[in-house]
């Protein structure tokens, strides 16, 4: 709550105390995250993973697993008043053990905490969420500082040092909505981070961001995809002759649009990077698989009836995250749909593999006729002209496909994302396009590209 109303008062004052002010929590995170033993671990992972067998790593990760299991099930309130079983090795164990919603962990509250580590200082994050509920999690700054190394070490993967100047496109909210004249950023002289204010991106600020890209000329670009989307896209509108080296997303589904976007723009890939809650999942290697971290977390993709799925089929991704004590999320149900890899990646990175992310389970909508529906990004492949879209499900057969609309477009492009959305959603529904100025964000400032009103979501 204090940090809230601490985020108010500075938005509500002049542009150099923002900054010095979001300068003195730079500083305070960066001296917290990048430093200890955990921090230099997680920064050796990704090497570690490179140079070591695929067995190894099953084997150190089924020890880790047992031992967090043994200490959950023993010290945290909600798991000791539940039944938690014991295999015959330590997957078999996880195996018995329930799924975790976010709805379970919210309703938890204080159960889910390990009464010990709870009193020792430690780190209180908020998401919203895709689905716009709020969750609060806490860290043990070990569990942060693991997370800081491996993100770090993934940066380093792809030649990037992490201490180059970088511009950030977040969630975070320091710049007033209404303000209308330049800086629409804050310089982090410690993260040696732009940050820009992704609220006044694709509209007339971007002018000035771009002048603020070429002038700074940052090395690499991270934050959401849509976000990136848009920033690339008001590079190759406005003719600017700025390249990054690099681009790393992370929060949202990376959809195909935009993956081709930075690429034709920018001439580079997006290497994306899969976590929630539960901190660094997955990220992408130079061919594209998002490899998993086997030695801080264990991934799991069920299928609809509760059974992993096998390689290349859809199920929703499990994780158990095994470097937070403090608050251990075992089996956490992430809502996202992704696939194993059907066969070993060629990258050098010997861990398992996902070969796709596909979305929210949300993102998957419910037609009358029983068909369920993903990947509906697909139906805006033809639309070069739209600025981002969004589809709503009204009711079960009534859906609005709202448009950005850019210089160009008019009735051929409309007409190509209405047959597209035929084609997915089938002709016994009804399909209207509304051109809309924005696409509201959820309360982070993410953007979902599909929300149906006819399942409740958690
Ligand atoms: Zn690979």
């Amino acid at each position: 709550m204090r940090k809230r109303r601490l985020e108010t008062a500075l938005l509500a004052s002049p542009h150099a105390m923002r900054a010095a002010a979001a300068n003195m929590v730079a500083f305070r995170l960066d001296r917290m995250r990048r430093r200890g033993e955990a921090y230099r671990q997680g920064l050796s992972l990704i090497d570690d993973y490179h140079s070591a067998e695929p067995e190894s790593f099953r084997r150190r990760q089924g020890e880790r697993l047992q031992e967090f299991l043994d200490q959950t099930a023993g010290e945290v309130p909600y798991y000791r008043d539940r039944p938690t079983g014991r295999g015959t090795d330590a997957f078999e164990s996880l195996a018995s053990w329930p799924l975790l919603s976010k709805a379970d962990a919210r309703g938890a509250g204080q159960g889910l905490f390990h009464p010990r580590l709870l009193k020792k200082r430690h780190y209180v994050g908020h998401t919203s969420g895709s689905t716009g509920t709020p969750f609060s999690f806490r860290l043990s700054f070990e569990s942060l500082r693991l997370r800081f190394g491996l993100r770090d070490a993934f940066y380093l993967l792809h030649g990037f040092d992490f201490e180059e100047l970088n511009v950030r496109l977040g969630g975070r909210l320091f710049i007033p909505a209404e303000r209308s004249r330049p800086p629409f950023w804050l310089r982090d002289r410690f993260a040696n981070q732009l940050m820009f204010s992704i609220y006044h991106l694709g509209g007339r600020a971007d002018a000035d961001f771009i002048e603020a890209l070429e002038r700074h000329d940052a090395s690499f670009i991270t934050g959401y995809p849509s976000s990136i989307h848009l920033l690339a896209r008001a590079c190759e509108r406005l003719g600017s002759s700025f390249r990054p080296r690099g681009v790393f997303s992370d929060s949202e589904t990376v959809h195909d649009f935009q993956r081709d976007r930075v690429r034709n723009v920018w001439g580079c890939e997006i290497h994306d990077s899969y976590g929630l809650e539960v901190g660094w999942v997955a990220g992408q290697c130079r061919l594209g698989a998002y490899h998993v971290s086997p030695l801080t977390s264990v991934v799991e993709i069920l299928a609809e009836n509760g059974e992993p799925a096998p390689p290349g089929e859809v199920g929703e991704i499990v994780v158990t995250d095994m470097t937070n004590l403090l608050m251990p999320l075992v089996r956490y149900r992430t809502g996202d749909v992704g696939a194993w890899s059907s066969s070993p990646c060629d990258c050098g990175w010997n861990t398992p593999s996902l070969a796709f992310i596909q979305g929210r389970i949300d993102d998957v909508v419910l037609l009358p006729d029983g068909r369920k529906v993903g990947r509906l990004d697909h139906i805006f492949k033809l639309a070069k002209c739209i600025k981002e879209a969004q589809i709503i499900q009204e009711t079960p057969s009534d859906f609005a496909i709202l448009v950005v609309p850019e210089d160009g477009y008019g009735p051929d492009e409309e007409r190509d994302i209405l047959n597209e959305a035929r084609k997915r959603l089938g002709s016994a529904t009804r399909i209207k396009i509304r051109e809309v100025p924005q696409i509201p964000r959820t309360a982070r400032g993410k953007f979902r590209s599909v929300i149906s009103k006819v399942r409740p979501s958690d």
